[in-house]
């Protein structure tokens, strides 16, 4: 359903993407693992092509995300045609990004409702819906600062999910939670993944990771280092480098 084929992004003089291969299924949850600085965001980001690539291909659902061919070249694509691929995916980020001004079901309403143009009542009840999901209704009406970190991230979401998405992309979730409050959220993208989403999260969960991930890619260094099923790779990982990054984590 994802594919990244030879995928290579430098800043500069900077190769942080050197070839980046992967897949991911229909349904499937792959979590990316890796040290800080490896590729990670920058990856994610060209998924959803807020970061454009100096190289390669990456498809959702069988299409060129963000490039379209004319004349047998890859171009840029319109403006338009990037907004509208980018409907299809939802992105929940280490920082909540939640809008301050608005109340819980305001913000999760506002995508659907002022970029997609679905109708207030509609959106409303399906925002509700959400919310009953990730179970914050009874926080429907307060503002994001009156809630924890923990439910401030569930309402994004919440949020992405307002948009219907076909794909999932997580950066780092959890990392800018206290401790206490990870499990709420990890717990959430448990009950997603079990609904069927198809998910890309990038985390240093190690046994969220075991539990819940279809598959793992270790990236280090602008390239997949290694790739499997978690209880092959995290078993018996066959690099020191991996080795050495899943002790530092446990
Ligand atoms: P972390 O675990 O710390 O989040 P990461 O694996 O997500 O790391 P990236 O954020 O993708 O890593 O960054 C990879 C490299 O690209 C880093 O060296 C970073 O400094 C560089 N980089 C990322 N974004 C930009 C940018 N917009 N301009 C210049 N350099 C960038
Ligand atoms: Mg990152």
């Amino acid at each position: 359903f994802v594919r990244c084929v030879n995928v290579r992004k430098s800043f500069g003089s900077n190769e942080v993407l050197k070839g980046i291969n992967l897949e991911v299924k229909k349904g499937e949850v792959l979590v990316i693992l890796g040290p800080s600085g490896s590729g990670k965001s920058t990856l994610l980001r060209c998924i959803n092509h807020l970061e454009s690539m100096d190289s390669g291909l990456i498809t959702v659902g069988g299409e060129a995300i963000g490039y379209e061919w004319r004349n047998g070249e890859l171009w840029e694509a319109p403006y338009a045609k990037v907004a509208r691929q980018r409907r299809k995916i939802g992105m929940v980020f280490q920082a909540f990004n939640l809008f301050p001004h608005l109340t819980v079901l305001q913000n999760v309403m506002e995508f659907p409702v002022h970029v997609h143009g679905v109708p207030k009542d509609v959106a409303q009840k399906k925002a509700l819906e959400i919310l009953d999901r990730v179970g914050l209704a009874d926080k429907a009406y307060q503002y994001p600062r009156r809630l924890s970190g923990g439910q401030q991230q569930r309402v994004s979401i919440a949020r992405a999910l307002a948009i219907e998405p076909e794909l999932l992309l997580f950066d780092e979730p959890t990392s800018a939670l206290d401790p206490e409050l990870v499990g709420e959220v990890l717990n959430t993208m448990k009950d997603l993944a079990g609904q069927g989403y198809t998910m890309i999260i990038v985390t240093h969960e190690i046994p969220f990771t075991r539990e819940v991930a279809d598959r793992v890619v270790f990236m280090a260094g602008g390239v997949v280092v290694e790739e499997g099923k978690p209880s092959d790779v995290m078993v018996h990982p066959k690099t020191e480098r991996f080795r050495t990054f899943l002790s530092r984590y446990l």
